[in-house]
């Protein structure tokens, strides 16, 4: 019979060998670490990586040192700052949440206060409530639900397996440290009990695990199979009129809402006429997939004439391809004037890679 009350001293002492260093984090026991830079990690690892978000947080947390700096920030420079993390509606949630909390002085301590907060999730608010204010909150990730699937030999496919996945997780939560706790849960699944070979033989865990004792571990979680993408079509119309380049902010609501963009025609079958009246000319074809369908967007450009009846004509000594989201850098790529023939620009930083949280 598995005495499954030791797993949180186990896997505690482990963390206190074994924990990432990551920017936002406080060393194991020294905890709990401060709500601004654990929200803002949270938020920034929704649906990315923590390889690609390292960087971002070391930028926002130097602009931004707290929350009411942030508050306090110029809309469209967090916006430009956030390119290239995509799922653009957590920036404009992020302003949101961070005006929020500024108003009311500080952060709220529990996860029912911090769930109130625009952008603030079940996860996101244990998580915060965990790490930040050591509450015993049950936090639970991708990560903690490979582990717990493994650990509890759980069959059901995700995402029906979700709810019995919390119930386990909840039942390992321990009254002391929940935060590290929280955090060890991750790093275990991060590190050793990874997607596809899971370590086994160095896990702190292995003396209880389930699906490893049935020799399944890898098996483990089963994932309902994924529904097709459908793919849509769209233009994005790149003009130009000498040392300027014809951009706009896109509407705040909807894909990409509140991002600098090239001109283009809506995604959903919805139609719109080009910008200016000129002549264009298709370039090429970019390719970007969403997370619920896929986006073939026909390049066109031209040089401008006439004076365009959407969007502004920015200089290019001022415009900066690293503010773009990264469907429009890809369309600027093709239709870039070679360097010879514009201004210097001034990026900022190039895309970041997509290792694994
Ligand atoms: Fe994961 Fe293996 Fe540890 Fe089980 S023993 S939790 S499968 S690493």
């Amino acid at each position: 019979m598995r005495d499954l009350r030791v797993i949180p001293a186990q896997l505690l002492a482990w963390y206190d060998c074994h924990a990432r260093l990551l920017p936002w984090r406080v060393p194991p026991g020294q905890g709990p670490a401060d709500p601004y830079r654990v929200w803002l990690s949270e938020v920034m690892l929704q649906q990315t990586t923590v390889a690609a978000v390292k960087a971002y947080f070391e930028r926002f947390t130097e602009l931004w040192p707290t929350v009411h700096d942030l508050a306090a920030a110029d809309e469209a420079q967090v916006m430009a700052e956030w390119a290239g993390l995509g799922y653009y509606a957590r920036a404009r949630n992020l302003i949101a949440c961070a005006r929020a909390v500024s108003a009311r002085g500080a952060f709220p301590t529990t996860r029912t206060g911090l769930a109130e907060l625009p952008g603030i999730g079940p996860y996101t608010s244990a998580a915060i409530a965990a790490i930040a204010f050591d509450r015993p909150e049950t936090v639970v990730d991708g990560n903690v639900e490979r582990v717990v699937a493994r650990l509890f030999a759980v069959g059901t496919p995700l995402p029906a397996a979700k709810p019995e996945l919390v119930a386990l997780a909840a039942g390992l939560t321990p009254g002391a440290r929940p935060g590290d706790f929280a955090q060890a849960m991750m790093d275990l699944g991060a590190t050793v009990c990874t997607p596809r070979s899971p370590a086994c033989g160095l896990c702190p865990l292995g003396a209880h695990c389930a699906a490893r004792a049935r020799g399944i571990a890898a098996e483990l979680p089963r994932k309902a199979p994924k529904k097709a993408r459908p793919l849509r079509r769209g233009t994005v119309w790149i003009g130009f009129r000498g040392q300027e380049v014809l951009v706009e902010t896109r509407p705040k609501k909807g894909l990409l809402g509140g991002t600098l963009a090239f001109p283009s025609t809506g995604w959903d079958g919805s139609d719109l006429p080009p910008p200016a009246d000129a002549d264009w000319r298709e370039i090429g074809l970019v390719r970007h997939v969403f997370t619920h369908f896929a986006l073939d967007l026909a390049v066109m450009t031209a040089s401008l004439t006439a004076a365009p009846e959407r969007g502004n004509l920015a200089p290019l000594s001022e415009f900066s391809p690293a503010a773009l989201p990264g469907l429009m850098r890809k369309a600027w790529a093709l239709a870039r004037p070679e360097p010879s023939a514009r201004p210097a620009t001034t990026g900022r930083r190039g895309k970041p890679s997509r290792n694994p949280r």
